[in-house]
């Protein structure tokens, strides 16, 4: 039977370890591709081109999204943030997992166009301890911490439209419990409805006989 991608969409406050857990991940398990997604904000120290972001522009991100390249696209503190359309389609259909490592209004937007996506969402252990992981990362002003706090009080309305939270405090024991909810997916009713029906239908002719 033909394995067919999941579309994973992993969402979490700023500094709950997103970014490390997917790096994580896709280094652990190889039925995984994750999407690198274009931006306006300007590239922190170490960040390459095409690796952690496509950094573009604002103009030509407005061009993308004219020109429909884009699956969704969101503003975040400041920020145009997109999802390339090509890398997505090519992977899925490669029968890859393929991981959007976005914020929530992306995620619902995701959410709509493929109903089959799995939304997950990344728990810090602690709100001390999330603050302690932003300031820790050393990357952004304090008054960009405060921005990403912010924002981070009005995501968490959000939560409960995700299938999942996951409370990344051990590093380790986080990456295995998102590849298992993952591998759980796989066997749902609703994502195997192709080897179900074949499985009806030959039982409809074994029975007869034929
Ligand atoms: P995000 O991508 O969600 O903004 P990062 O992956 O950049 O977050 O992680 C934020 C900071 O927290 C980084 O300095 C990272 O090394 C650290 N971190 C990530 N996961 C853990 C963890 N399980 N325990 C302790 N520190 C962590
Ligand atoms: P950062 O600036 O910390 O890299 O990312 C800020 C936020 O933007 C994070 O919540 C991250 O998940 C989100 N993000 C990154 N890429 C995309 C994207 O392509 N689309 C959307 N909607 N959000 C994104």
């Amino acid at each position: 039977m033909e394995r067919k991608g999941i579309l994973l969409v992993v969402s979490g406050f700023s500094g709950a370890g997103k970014g490390t857990l997917m790096k994580n991940l896709v280094e652990t398990y190889d039925n995984y591709a994750l999407s690198i997604s274009m931006t306006t904000r300007k590239p922190r120290e170490g960040e390459e081109e095409g690796k952690a972001y496509f950094f573009v522009e604002e103009e030509e991100f407005l061009q993308k999204i004219k020109e429909e390249k884009v699956i969704e696209y969101a503003q975040y503190c400041g920020h145009y943030y997109g999802t390339p359309r090509e890398y997505v389609e090519e992977m899925l259909y490669r029968g890859k997992d393929v991981i959007l490592e976005i914020e929530i209004q992306g995620a619902l937007k995701v959410k709509k166009q493929f109903p089959d996506a799995l939304l997950l969402f990344i728990m810090p252990p602690s709100a001390e301890e999330l603050k302690r992981r932003l300031v820790g990362r050393g990357t952004e002003t304090e008054q960009v911490i405060k921005q990403r706090l912010l924002r981070a009080v009005e995501e968490s309305e959000g939560i409960e439209e995700y299938d999942y939270i996951l409370i990344n405090d051990r590093l380790e024991d986080c990456v295995e419990e998102l590849n298992n909810l993952v591998m759980a997916a796989h066997s749902t009713p609703a994502r195997n409805q192709e080897f179900i029906n074949n499985i009806r239908k030959e039982l409809k002719s074994l029975s007869k006989g034929e």
